[in-house]
């Protein structure tokens, strides 16, 4: 088993970086999720550390190996896509035996092997098969048994999810990170569905425009997201962002919503005057009393059952737009005059100008001090 490093790759195509400096890390054993919008560099990403691209500059490290200059078939790397892209004159068996068969295993050794996977992701009974015979998600797995058949170091997955029913995705959301731990395999599992990427990665790069934005935790993207976009990217419904400008009284920071002052985090008292966005959670909003402490009116203008939730769209009297969530048999108003209170406190602040978000600092923080 191997881990990857990759150190400031890029690769331009025509003058336009499709990958430009991403240095990142996957330890041995450990699944990273590649998670980004179409176009972000994903494939091109896979395609340089399987060798298959050859980056403009950057080094490629596997196994503490530098492979930048070698051939895709000494690195001893496996990789599935959405397409499965299987050979269609060739029985499952055939298809998932390739590369044994290219680097030439005894017979024997190839069938154990081939048996071994297809054991494994429950396709050992279709093995004599064509492609045209094969459901869609017998030839996903067909095309991740291929991918596997090698004992690779290290497994590349490209969406490979994407074209696949909802409860097939379901099901190999929940058994893909078993599979590959129990292989010990070192891989990156590319996604452009954030659930996805939070459900089978340890950790998750995010991708823009060929930069890396953040390499952290599902936990730690979903609370602690480093810019406006990612942010956005994460969740359904989408967080909600007000346009604020903290202020401060004697309680702390402030926002105001309406005509009301939203606490924000006491650490937050060095955003004060400074033009942000709040980002506020749709669970994090959710139908009050009138009467109750910081309640803010809004009209209820439709609500839609999504998964699990009922999703409200409500608009403040200033014309705000604002997504609630809630359980769904939650009682709630379906359409006219509300109050909602907004947790204000947890609610995420950005810099309006730049996106990246203004984190709290700890309480008795220097800089604190010093603007006292
Ligand atoms: P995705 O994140 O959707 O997988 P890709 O990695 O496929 O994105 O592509 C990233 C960018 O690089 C895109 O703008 C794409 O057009 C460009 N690109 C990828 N491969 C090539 C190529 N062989 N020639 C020219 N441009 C390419
Ligand atoms: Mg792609």
């Amino acid at each position: 088993m191997a881990g990857i490093d990759l150190d400031n790759v890029t690769k331009r195509f025509k003058g336009t970086a499709a990958l430009d400096g991403v240095s990142l890390t996957v330890p041995e054993g450990e699944t990273l999720a590649l998670f980004g919008p179409s176009g972000s560099g994903k494939t091109v990403l896979l395609r340089v550390i399987a060798g298959v691209v050859q980056p403009d500059a950057g080094r490629v490290r596997l196994g503490g190996r530098d492979v930048t200059e070698e051939p895709p078939e000494d690195r001893g790397v496996g990789m599935a896509f959405q397409n499965f892209a299987l050979f269609p004159h060739m029985s499952a068996f055939d298809n998932i035996a390739a590369p044994l068969t290219a680097r030439r295993d005894a017979p024997s050794v190839l069938k154990a092997g081939v048996e071994r996977v297809a054991k494994l992701l429950k396709i050992d009974h279709v093995l004599g098969q064509a492609p045209r015979q094969l459901s869609n998600g017998q030839k996903q797995r067909t095309a991740l048994a291929r991918a596997m058949a090698g004992q690779p170091k290290v497994l590349l997955l490209d969406d490979p999810l994407r074209n696949v029913d909802a409860k097939l995705r379901f099901e190999m959301r929940l058994e893909l990170p078993r599979l590959l731990a129990r292989e010990g395999v070192t891989a990156i599992y590319v996604t452009q569905d954030y659930r996805e990427a939070m459900a089978l990665g340890k950790r998750i790069a995010v991708l823009f425009e060929g930069r890396i934005a953040q390499i952290a935790t599902p936990d730690e993207i979903y609370h602690a997201p480093a810019t406006l976009a990612i942010a956005k990217l994460f969740g359904d419904p989408a967080i909600n962002v007000l346009d604020v400008t903290p202020e401060r009284d004697a309680h702390g920071p402030f926002a105001r919503l309406s005509d009301r002052r939203a606490p924000l985090d006491p650490g937050l008292a060095h955003a004060v005057g400074r033009a942000c966005v709040l980002g506020v959670r749709p669970e994090a909003i959710r139908f009050v009393d009138a009467e109750a402490p910081g309640a803010v009116p809004v009209t209820v203008e439709a609500e839609t059952p999504l998964n699990e939730k009922t999703v409200t769209l409500a608009v403040t009297r200033r014309g705000r737009e604002l997504l609630i969530s809630r359980p769904a048999g939650a009682p709630g108003p379906a359409t006219g005059p509300a109050h909602v209170a907004v947790d204000s406190v947890h609610a995420l602040l950005f810099d309006r100008e730049t996106g990246a978000r203004i984190a709290p600092e700890p309480p008795g923080g220097a800089i604190r001090g010093a603007a006292a």
